[in-house]
């Protein structure tokens, strides 16, 4: 019998597939924090290794395909996971790697998708052609996909929204390519309040368009995306 892992293995466990970032504001350790926080176990899936500070990126290493798509399947083999949330990859290949890892798993767990594409400190960290494969060979498989207000129109290419309707049409269009529902989160808008807007598709909520108000909190904070999208991962 092979030695169990030390954590309590009663407890609901996501499978993270993510990057590291050194400064530990964002990535796979804000990840784990926040799934620590809603008492849930992490296992983990390495994609890049990023140098990183508060104010720039430094340097980024991408993990071999085959790496990823081998510590997938030891991820679940070791331990059955309740969901999976996927980070930042980097490249077409590492999309590819991701997706053809998952393919054991079929529909069977749901997966959240932060489409990280800059850092907030604007270092690039999804180029054009994973950007391509992310929407072509991964949104098709997402039970939610969760871009803020740029990184819809980056996915489609398009133009950014300028008013919410500009947004759900965008969000309808992220539907319309497969994910099972879209979180568009309105972060970037001005206002007291800051609304994001959940999109599904018709089978799964029939409400046309689910609006979630909060106070707009100022200032700005490292790896809210990454949090969020743990967050869902871990209510799931
Ligand atoms: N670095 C990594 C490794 C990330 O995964 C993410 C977001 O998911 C970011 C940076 C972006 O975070 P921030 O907007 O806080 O820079």
């Amino acid at each position: 019998m092979s030695p169990s892992s030390p954590l309590a293995t009663d407890r609901p466990a996501v499978l993270v597939i993510a990057a590291t970032d050194s400064s530990g504001g964002a990535g796979l350790i804000r990840d784990v924090r926040v799934l620590t926080d809603h008492s849930v176990d992490a296992l983990c899936v390495v994609t890049a290794v990023t140098a990183q500070s508060n104010a720039r990126v430094l340097a980024v290493h991408h993990v071999p395909p085959d790496v990823i798509r081998t510590q997938i399947s030891a991820a679940l083999e070791t331990r059955s996971v309740s969901a999976i949330k996927i980070g930042m990859l980097g490249t077409r290949a590492t999309v590819d790697a991701v997706v053809d890892g998952l393919v054991s798993i079929a529909n069977e767990i749901p997966i959240v998708l932060d489409p990280v594409l800059v850092s907030s400190s604007g270092g690039v960290l999804l180029d054009g052609e994973g950007r391509r494969a992310l929407l072509e060979r991964l949104i098709p498989r997402v039970s939610l996909v969760t871009p803020n207000v740029p990184e819809a129109a980056a996915l489609l290419e398009e133009p950014v929204a300028q008013d919410e309707a500009g947004l759900i049409q965008q969000g309808r269009r992220l539907v319309e390519r497969g994910a099972r529902a879209v979180l568009l989160k309105g972060g970037h808008w001005s206002g007291a309040e800051a609304t994001d807007l959940l999109i599904a598709r018709a089978e799964v909520a029939p409400q046309a368009v689910v609006r979630i108000m909060s106070s707009r909190v100022t200032g700005s904070s490292r790896g809210t995306g990454c949090a969020l999208a743990s967050s869902i991962a871990a209510g799931l």
